[in-house]
């Protein structure tokens, strides 16, 4: 089983990072109020507010209405009256050729208006916002299975959600181009070259598996011609 990641651009778009891990605990470090609930000082959070040994899935900050992606070809639903726990939400299930349904959830949407409906991998299943259980906008995603109807491992201190992270499709690099001692770096949008960066070395601190293609200035242009691409300036 391989999956898309639920959001476009993790780590490299702005805004859009991975806050918290599948299985982080959450220690109080103030007695607070959170959903209505009253956690003390010192306490897990996770384990007061919902019973779990640990945070059930992964977090991912991201600005206001960031689309939540698709992450397998399947069946969208959508839950939630905003107020509590995954606030509006979405469910995602499909069945594999072994029997097993996975069921993903997209938790803290902004409030849905979506009917249910068949879906595909890479479309946008919903909004990402700050519903429910939360303190700041952010996504919740949460993956488990289920056999004839029951969840696998439900006993496993997560009510059988587990770490999405090996499952994970790799993400096609980033290819970008770049004149041979020229500082500028070109990204290709459909048949234009849009030049985006003059400093190479803090480029690639930030996209560290971007394949960089360095061409002679004679075979740059003639990249340009063959495949008709227009350097926008
Ligand atoms: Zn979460």
């Amino acid at each position: 089983m391989k999956i898309l990641k639920p959001i476009n651009g993790i780590g490299k778009k702005n805004g859009v990072y991975l806050t918290q891990e599948f299985g982080n605990v959450w220690i109080a470090t103030q007695d607070m109020v959170l959903g209505g609930i009253s956690i003390k000082k010192g306490d897990n959070v996770y384990k007061v507010a919902f019973k779990m040994d640990g945070h059930n899935g992964e977090d991912y900050a991201a600005p206001h209405r960031e689309p939540a992606i698709v992450v397998h070809d399947g069946f969208a639903d959508f839950y939630g009256d905003g107020s509590k726990g995954y606030g509006y939400n979405a469910r995602l299930t499909w069945t594999d050729i072994s029997g097993y349904t996975y069921e993903c959830v997209y938790g803290h949407l902004d409030k849905h208006t979506e009917i249910p409906r068949e879906v595909k991998a890479g479309e946008v299943i919903g909004w990402i916002d700050n519903s429910g259980f939360s303190t700041d906008t952010h996504l919740h995603f949460g993956i488990r299975k289920l056999l004839n109807g029951t969840v696998v491992d439900y006993d496993n201190g997560y009510f059988g959600y587990f770490n999405p992270q090996p499952f994970y499709k790799k993400e096609t690099s980033q290819v970008v181009y770049k004149e041979l001692n020229k500082p500028v770096l070109y990204f290709p949008v459909g048949s234009v070259l849009i030049p985006f960066a003059t400093d190479y070395t803090s480029y690639l601190e930030d996209f560290a598996d971007a394949v960089v293609v360095e061409l002679p200035a004679s075979e740059f242009k003639k990249f340009k011609v063959a495949n008709k691409l227009k350097v926008k300036l």
